[in-house]
């Protein structure tokens, strides 16, 4: 049996078929699936989702990329969200510089007709302060979603893109207050391993299936057997064969069947110590 621990069944992409999408993930051996909310609406969906499927577990969480849209008070809600006994974790919840206001306004100025004597305008210099801005306010709302964890014993799902001192530097503190899984592990050896130094895990999407995935998929053979978890992050990610199609959490069978081969071990072991490593992490049915 294997865990998806990271999936968006509450998007679109999966209201036409999900009762044909659960049945794939059962025959694959993914006997439960945790789905990840992103915002206050996708978290109500989650839960709505884990309330009616049995194999379904939810986190609560709004994503580094939703802050700017989100409520002042991003807190209240979420704890009284996280009160619901198929809540399993906060998140996912994290910072993401991957996509800055000002490369919007550099976008803009490359249609304009460009002056050798060019200063910064007005404009690059607004787009430097709101970039200061965003980053302040996802640093925030991190920081918060983490102070709830704590309050509330839960741990953490954390997306980190771009960002990945600034993200170290917030979590540094809350080592062995909170764990926190970096899911869609894509650093180095090294970075791995500062984060399992930290008592954090890591998790691998369909990424190690990729022809340029050959770095993370050598971090997965590579780290102790303990440290990790299996997801596919659908409906992105999609493993070869599927890459570029809709991922779906079956396919987390293909991710484990890439790591095992990866570090020469059989599936059940790996399926064994990853399904281990995740009940710990989200205490599945702890009310
Ligand atoms: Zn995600």
């Amino acid at each position: 049996m294997l865990i998806e621990t990271h999936a968006h069944l509450d998007y679109p992409d999966f209201a036409h078929d999900l009762d044909d999408v659960l049945r794939r993930a059962n025959e694959a051996g993914v006997t439960r699936i945790v789905t990840i909310g992103t915002s206050l609406e996708s978290s109500r969906r989650a839960i709505a989702l884990a309330e009616k499927h049995p194999a379904i577990f939810a986190t609560v969480g709004v994503h580094p990329t939703s802050v700017e849209n989100a409520d002042e008070d991003v807190i209240t809600p979420l704890r009284e969200l996280a009160s619901n006994p198929r809540v399993v974790a906060i998140g996912e919840t994290g910072l993401d510089y991957h996509h800055l206001p000002s490369e919007e306004v550099a976008k803009e100025e490359q249609v304009q007709v460009m002056s050798a004597l060019r200063t910064e305008t007005d404009e690059e210099i607004e787009a430097q302060i709101r970039d200061g801005a965003y980053k302040s306010k996802q640093a925030s709302v991190f920081q918060q979603q983490l102070d709830l964890a704590v309050e509330l014993g839960l741990n953490a799902v954390i997306h980190q893109r771009d960002a990945w001192e600034d993200t170290l530097k917030i979590i540094r503190p809350y080592s062995g207050k909170v764990r926190g899984v970096f899911h869609c592990f894509g650093g180095s050896l090294e970075e791995a391993n500062v984060v399992i130094d930290l008592e954090h895990l890591v998790s691998f999407t369909g990424i190690v299936t990729f022809k340029n995935g050959a770095a993370v998929r050598e971090v997965a053979a590579q780290i102790p057997l303990w440290k990790f978890m299996v997801e596919t992050d659908c409906p992105y990610l999609a493993p070869v064969p599927y890459r570029g199609k809709r991922s779906e959490p079956a396919y987390t069978r293909i991710v484990a069947e890439t790591i095992a081969a990866a570090r020469e071990i059989p599936l059940k072991e790996l399926a064994d110590a990853t399904t281990e490593t995740a009940e710990a992490f989200f205490r599945f049915n702890r009310s």
